[in-house]
């Protein structure tokens, strides 16, 4: 039987959550790809991600606003390798208005994906981490779990209840050889910060230019983002044994963000 380990990454067709996919491809992993994205990117991904060196590469497109389907996909995970040594819950979105204008939509769509999501899929995992007595359950919180900016309401209070969602697993299975800790970045380009500087500029009446430097950086005493690759190689050290002692952890990688 094969000793790969065996991965889930949500939100892994872009961004951060697609960085930490291929380094755990790169160590050998089994990795199985969620997100939103057509077939041939999705084709050309599992491409990618087998030829650094994935054991297996799969992809199910679950929708991570539907709780049942989010069950249903670390299942399929579980049923197909027996069994699930990392999760990634990745998934995220953003949406930047005052919050009496807040839609409530997007309220309901942020709070069932940044934090609802990771919610079932620990629920679901949980049980085969236990069986197995080892895991390692990573969730890519935010600075916004730490401290607040305006025109944020639900990012900031999705990514605070990741923060406690994170602590509290950690305490339950503390005991069990699993550990739950939440990276929590500064700004990283990738398209979902991309997409919220139009809107920034809208909600701040500023350029985009001044939003990057004014907004984005200027929160980062470094002045500089922070690289996809520098999130990934923390997620991957969370997944080594020497890492075991480190649960419950709110792990800042944000220019010194929230230092101040
Ligand atoms: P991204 O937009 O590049 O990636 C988001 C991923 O989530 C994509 O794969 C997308 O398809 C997927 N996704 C979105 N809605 C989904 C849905 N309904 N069902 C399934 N998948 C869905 O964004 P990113 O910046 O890489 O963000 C990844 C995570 O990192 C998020 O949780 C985000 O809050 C967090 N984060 C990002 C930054 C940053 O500056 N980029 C900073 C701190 C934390």
């Amino acid at each position: 039987m094969s000793t790969a380990r065996i991965a889930l990454v949500t939100g892994s067709t872009s961004g951060i959550g697609l960085g930490i996919a291929e380094r755990l491809a790169a160590a050998g992993c089994h990795v199985t790809l969620n997100g939103i994205a057509d077939a041939a990117t999705v084709a050309a991904l599992e491409r990618r991600l087998a030829d650094r060196g994935a054991a297996s590469v799969a992809y199910d497109g679950a929708d991570m606003r539907d709780g049942a389907a989010v069950r249903a996909l670390v299942a399929g995970v579980i049923a197909r390798h027996g069994g699930l040594d990392i999760l990634v819950n990745n998934a995220g979105i953003q949406h930047v208005a005052p919050v009496e204008e807040f839609p409530v939509d997007k309220w309901n769509d942020i709070i069932a994906i940044n934090l609802s999501s990771a919610f079932h899929a620990s629920a679901a995992a949980i049980p085969a981490m236990k069986r197995a007595s080892s895991g390692r359950i990573i969730m890519m919180a935010s600075a916004h779990a730490l401290a607040a900016s305006p025109f944020k309401a639900a990012y900031v209070a999705a990514k605070h209840g990741i923060a406690g969602l994170t602590k509290t697993i950690a305490l339950e299975l503390a005991e069990h050889g699993i550990t739950c800790n939440a990276i929590c970045p500064g700004y990283v380009l990738t398209p979902l910060v991309e997409r919220q500087i139009p809107d920034t500029a809208r909600a701040r009446g500023i350029s985009e230019e001044a939003v990057k430097r004014d907004v984005l950086l200027a929160a980062q005493p470094t002045r500089e983002f922070v690289s996809i690759e520098q999130v990934a190689s923390l997620a991957l050290y969370l997944c080594q044994p020497e890492a075991s002692q480190i649960t419950g952890a709110m792990l800042s990688i944000d220019g010194g963000w929230t230092a101040k």
